[in-house]
């Protein structure tokens, strides 16, 4: 079996490494193909206006500087003979929780895996420092082992670890994480003014059921996710208010 591993932390990362080896001990056929530095949020970008390049560094370890979609598009592309069973992105230091799969370039790269119909899976480990990151590659290899069993080529499989030990493992379904989005202005040498985004405090109601619950009750969260973002029992109601506009 023939795993294609890429993630958005960059290849210098402990989680793409980990799993690396990990994969690799249980005997996989492990290429990876991963940007050459941190591309986190950057979700599903393609590089569209300049080339890229794509290194080997060590036996079937290419770097890119690209996003880690162009990573997935490289790999299939350029790589073909190499042709995955399974994409596996990851393991991501920090969660991707909620509207955090939005953004995520870790879970990005493994939706297009998604969209090529070859199955993929997204981890996190959701923990402010990498201790416990090791037993998490150990669990993701074990559920890497049972997800290639299941072929599961309509969707894409989001786990996150929380810091071990685990009380257990949750199927659940994304939560509504939203920010308060804080923004830091600051001046230059030259006097103009620069911007900071990205950071603020997330506004999170954890429900029953959801991603965000289980990891913070202590338990690996599985979720099962799809592209599909249309909400159907929305095009009932908006079909009624063009009604006559619409056919
Ligand atoms: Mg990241």
């Amino acid at each position: 079996m023939r795993i294609l591993l890429t993630n958005d932390d960059g290849y210098l990362s402990a989680g793409i490494n980990i799993l690396r080896r990990v994969l690799r001990e249980k005997g996989y056929s492990v290429i990876v193909v991963a940007p050459d530095k941190e591309r986190s949020a950057v979700s599903k970008a393609l590089t569209l206006h300049r080339p890229l390049r794509m290194r080997e560094i060590g036996e079937d370890f290419y770097i890119t500087d690209g996003t880690p979609n162009d990573c997935i598009y490289l790999a299939l592309g350029v790589l073909e003979e190499k042709y995955p069973d399974l994409v596996v992105s990851g393991i991501n230091h920090g969660p991707n929780l909620g509207d955090d799969v939005i953004y995520s370039g870790t879970v990005g790269a493994a939706i297009l895996a998604t969209h090529f119909r070859i199955p993929s899976v997204a981890f996190s480990f959701t923990g402010k420092h990498l201790e416990g990151l090791e037993q998490a590659g150990e669990k993701a290899a074990w559920l890497v082992e049972i997800l290639l069993r299941q072929r599961l080529t309509d969707i894409t499989v989001n786990v996150n670890f929380p810091p071990p030990p685990w009380k257990g493992i949750k199927v659940t379904r994304m939560g509504s994480k939203k920010y308060r989005p804080e923004i830091i202005t600051r001046e230059d040498p030259r006097g103009e003014k620069y911007y900071w985004i990205g950071i603020g405090s997330p506004v999170s109601s954890p429900e029953d059921g959801t991603d965000i619950k289980a990891v913070r009750e202590g338990y690996i969260s599985i979720t099962p996710i799809h592209s599909d973002m249309t909400s159907y029992e929305h095009m009932k109601l908006l079909r009624e208010v063009l009604k006559g506009e619409v056919s």
